[in-house]
């Protein structure tokens, strides 16, 4: 079961958190529970991180502050044994004050590595974790903590390390199973690992969902749980579509797809583990867990519309390349796509001509970089403030019409760049990021006015209608 930033925000969510796993216990189930750090404590520590490199060390250590006091709140609040609560705020005061000092060394030396930048934001999971800890104990489970950098190893690769699953196929039962086997519930971070000679390193922002995923399988569970704040896998964002729809059952391909192009909801590695052990994994609500959710299995049944979900992927950039040497030879997408090996930058779309090729990447630093390499091949041009929308169902290469329904849709939008075709699940198009928010909209609303109801919860939107009277 695993609980993001929001279900363990604050004192009530944590609460919340700790009767849904009870819950579980008393169902005879042996939940394994990894947390996020507190909602919004990964971007904080970033920011303390940031000041400090920049000389800013009274800023970086008003940040830490603050985040010292908000734990410490949660802690008393949630803590009413003294013993437990005295332990427990003590071990807070020696994180953050080891925080504290790393802070200040970095304030000095003014060079934010990635393994410390990973170092610091390890701090959120370590306190998050250790708090819920005992705050399961309280209510009566017997909870214990795991330093999940112990059973999660990974490479060296700060800021976005790989697992090792053998290492971690052996470790992680080797230290969870008695745990089990004694009846007590394990608690620990999402998101931080260590690399082999015990550094701390991350799994990528968002990466307790991977967390959750790689202890579900490396122990086989019955199912890997993804606790949120909204009820599941929606027909696209609820932020920016309030009408979306829970979607009820997903397959294994369309949830990667979404989540790969900026479905938030949901790690792009979460489905990793569970394709390869065949292990359900469920989208839940912690704040109404009533709800049951998105079922996302390995075959879903037939959905009457074309599409399930739309996603949105922001912050990216066009290239464009054009070069009239690249007429009748071969071997020249080689030579350009050497060039983003080489910068370690993946591509999400691709389109060419015979003598121009348009790529879409993630804006980031290494763009005039690549350019420049690039520059030696063609004529480069780069664009940023991009989005991709990505619109994924089943078997959308079989069905006739479907381009002109989703163009129409967007007819008022400019559309830079499509891409149908490489896979069956996924139509996507890119097109200013100011319009994104706009497409979303109109595409919902054409695809979504009458869904099937095996596969959306069409009784919440009557609901929805009865109480705002549409
Ligand atoms: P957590 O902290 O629990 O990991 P996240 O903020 O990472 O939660 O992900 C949940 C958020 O993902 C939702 O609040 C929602 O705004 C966003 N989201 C984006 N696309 C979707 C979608 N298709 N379905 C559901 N939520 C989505
Ligand atoms: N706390 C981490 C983040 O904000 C990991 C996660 O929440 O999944 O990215
Ligand atoms: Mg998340």
């Amino acid at each position: 079961m695993k609980f993001g930033g929001t279900s363990v925000e604050d004192p009530a969510a944590i609460g919340r958190t700790a009767a849904i796993v009870a819950g579980r216990v008393a169902q005879g189930k042996n939940p394994i529970v990894v947390v996020s750090a507190m909602a919004k404590v990964t971007d904080q520590l970033l920011r303390a991180a940031d000041a400090a490199a920049t000389g800013d060390r009274a800023g970086a250590l008003a940040i830490s502050s603050r985040l010292r006091s908000r734990h410490r709140d949660t802690a008393t609040e949630l803590v009413k044994n003294r013993e437990d609560g005295c332990a427990l705020i003590n071990m807070i005061d020696q994180e953050f004050d080891s925080l504290d000092e790393v802070l200040r060394g970095l304030a000095a030396i003014l060079e934010l590595t990635p393994r410390i930048s990973d170092l610091i934001v390890s701090f959120g999971e370590r306190l998050s974790s250790q708090i819920v800890t005992v705050a399961f104990r309280e209510r009566g489970m017997n909870a214990a903590h795991v330093d999940a950098r112990e059973i999660i190893i990974t490479d060296s690769q700060f800021k976005r390390a790989i697992p090792q699953d053998e290492i971690i196929e052996r470790k992680v039962p080797e230290k969870l199973l008695p745990l089990l086997h004694e009846g007590k519930v394990p608690v620990m971070g999402g998101f931080i690992a260590s690399n082999e000679a015990g550094l701390t390193t991350t799994l990528g922002r968002g990466g307790s969902d991977f967390t959750g995923a790689i202890v579900g399988g490396a122990i086989n569970a019955e199912a890997i749980e993804i606790w949120t704040d909204v009820d599941g896998i929606m027909t696209t964002d609820p932020r920016v579509c309030p009408d979306a729809l829970r979607v009820k059952t997903i397959s294994f391909e369309e949830a990667a797809e979404l989540a790969y192009f900026g479905a938030k909801v949901l790690h792009p590695a979460t489905i990793l583990p569970a394709v390869k052990k065949n292990i359900p994994v469920l989208v839940l609500n912690s704040r109404n867990a009533a709800c049951e959710g998105t079922r996302i299995v390995s075959l879903a049944p037939h959905c009457k519309s074309p599409f399930k979900s739309i996603a949105v992927k922001k912050k990216l950039s066009i290239i464009d390349l054009v070069a009239s040497r690249m007429l009748m030879t071969h071997g020249y997408l080689r030579q350009i796509f050497e060039v983003f090996d080489k910068h370690k930058c993946p591509v999400d779309m691709v389109s060419t001509s015979e003598v121009s090729v348009s790529l879409t990447v993630d804006s980031n630093s290494h763009l005039p970089a690549i350019a420049a390499d690039l520059s030696k091949l063609a004529d480069v041009k780069y664009e940023g403030k991009k989005a991709l929308v990505c619109m994924v169902g089943e078997d959308i290469r079989g069905q006739n019409g479907i381009a002109a329904q989703v163009f129409n849709a967007v007819r008022h939008i400019n559309v830079r760049m499509i891409s149908q075709g490489a896979s069956e699940i996924n139509m996507s198009f890119m097109i200013e990021e100011d319009d994104a928010d706009e497409a979303v909209r109109s595409l919902h609303a054409a695809f979504f006015q009458e869904p099937d109801p095996t596969i959306f919860d069409v009784e919440a939107r009557k609901q929805l209608s009865v109480v705002s009277g549409r």
